[in-house]
């Protein structure tokens, strides 16, 4: 059989319950598949990669992210969720040019790649014409990236498109896009839709877009229970009161949820995605990681924006574990009791960030965990180098002590897409195209207080 590739003699964390990890063991790749996992596989010419000293597992999901923004990271690094609007959605989004949103993507997908990061859900609200989506599709395929592409609304002016908003997303171009790139749900890249929900747009909007999503038979992912204004909006309750709420449905946010919406929530059988770094610095409220698993939800982990945090999943592993442990123990403080021994484990973020992304993303089928006939979704990350080593406890050093410098080898559907700590993907033409992004689009904006050192 063509195509076969042998990781060998890693220490194998497969994230699946029954499989558990393997001190040291093999995974077979056949084709884009994982053939075989097991203490020793006898692959006879299959090509080898050494993997000693290495852990083997599957790839990080990052279940939301406006890959969009790649071109101006770090443009608001000081900036609250009231301050993103004006200034990223009102001031850039409506510059955006069909050719800046595909070295957006390109660009950003090939940096998740080089983070370990080999799932993405690219909430994609940068639709400005009918050129955009196909644009955003094209980065994402040319980067070789698993991703979910989420179709979103259009981004020409703030007041068009949010609050009370009464534009629709065109149903004629999702149609469009579903037919031209989605004929099959099987493939590297599947489809969404990226909506804005109650209170952001009117009810028949909120009513159509739902509609438009589950004729297409595609599925639903919106922002709730973020910040000052959309944390009083009730979303889920609004839309509970319209009928709308469905196991189709990924909620990003939900920092301010009340109770009875994360339990309406999670009879429903929706998803959640929580962007830890953006809810605590941008004021959406404190990520609740705790809250889903009270409501028995499998909480994913999501960069959201790279022109306030950074673009990997080390970050949100790191800042979800300290939110989560802080709000944990500084209840028992005030209580003065024993810090409780359910609090969350180092583990159970690497759980977050990879098999429970895999299911919010719609793809648990096929990646999230290192099992025989699922995509091999793969990361080798190195224990050998300083701050690494040496390595006592897998999951603490890939949760805790890790970063992207240590992510050797990244495999997405079968294929190598870094190899000896190397992105084998034109990284040079996707930086620089993603440079002449950023030229055009900071000049066409006036020079903003934030930007202390540029141009
Ligand atoms: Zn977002």
């Amino acid at each position: 059989m063509a195509d076969r590739m042998l990781l060998r003699g890693g220490y194998i964390m497969t994230m699946d319950a029954e499989l558990g990890d393997l001190r040291q063991g093999d995974v077979l790749v056949e084709g884009d598949t994982i053939g075989e996992v097991g203490a020793s596989v006898d692959a006879g010419d299959a090509e080898v990669i050494d993997a000693t000293g290495r852990i083997v597992m599957p790839g990080f999901v990052d279940t939301h992210r406006h890959t969009w923004e790649t071109a101006i990271r770090g443009s608001a690094p000081n900036a609250t969720l009231d301050d993103y609007f004006v200034e990223i959605l009102d001031t850039f989004a409506p510059q955006y040019r069909a050719e800046d949103v595909y070295a957006s993507n390109l660009a950003g997908a090939l940096e998740c790649i080089n983070a370990g990061i080999t799932t993405l859900v690219d909430w994609s609200h940068i639709n400005n014409t009918p050129d955009h989506p196909d644009a955003a599709i094209q980065g994402l395929k040319d980067a070789g990236i698993r991703a979910q592409y989420a179709y979103g609304s259009a981004n020409t002016s703030l007041a068009d498109y949010w609050f009370e908003s009464k534009l629709a997303i065109p149903r004629d171009d999702v149609e469009r896009i579903r037919n031209t790139y989605f004929s099959s749900d099987d493939g590297l890249l599947t489809m969404a839709l990226a909506t804005r929900g109650p209170g952001f747009c009117v009810e028949e909007v909120v009513r159509e877009e739902w509609t438009m999503a589950r004729d297409l038979g595609i599925p639903i992912t919106l922002h709730i229970a973020m910040g000052r204004v959309a944390g009083r909006f009730g979303m889920v309750n609004m839309l509970n009161e319209l009928g709308l709420l469905g196991p189709d449905t990924t909620y990003i946010h939900c920092c301010y949820n009340s109770d009875e919406e994360w339990k309406l929530l999670a009879d429903s059988g929706g998803t959640v995605s929580i962007a830890p770094l953006v809810e605590m610095q941008m004021g959406h409220g404190r990520p609740p990681t705790g809250k889903s698993l009270e409501h028995g939800l499998r909480p994913s982990l999501s960069i959201d924006v790279v022109t306030t945090v950074p673009g990997d999943m080390f970050s949100q592993i790191r800042a979800a574990f300290g939110s989560e442990r802080e709000g944990v123990c500084g209840v028992a403080w005030k209580e003065d009791v024993n810090i409780p021994e359910t609090t969350v484990t180092a583990r159970d973020m690497l759980q977050f960030a990879t098999l429970n992304g895999a299911h919010v993303a719609g793809v648990e089928d096929r990646t999230g965990s290192l099992v025989p006939g699922k995509k091999a979704d793969i990361i080798l990350v190195d224990t050998t180098g300083p701050g690494v080593a040496p390595l006592i406890d897998p999951a603490a050093m890939v949760a805790l002590s890790a970063d992207v410098s240590n992510i050797e080898t990244v495999i997405i559907n079968g294929e190598v897409r870094k190899r000896d700590f190397k992105l084998v993907g034109d990284w040079d033409r996707a930086r620089g195209l993603v440079e002449n992004a950023r030229d055009h689009l900071i000049s066409q904006v006036p020079r903003q207080e934030r930007w202390t050192a540029v141009g």
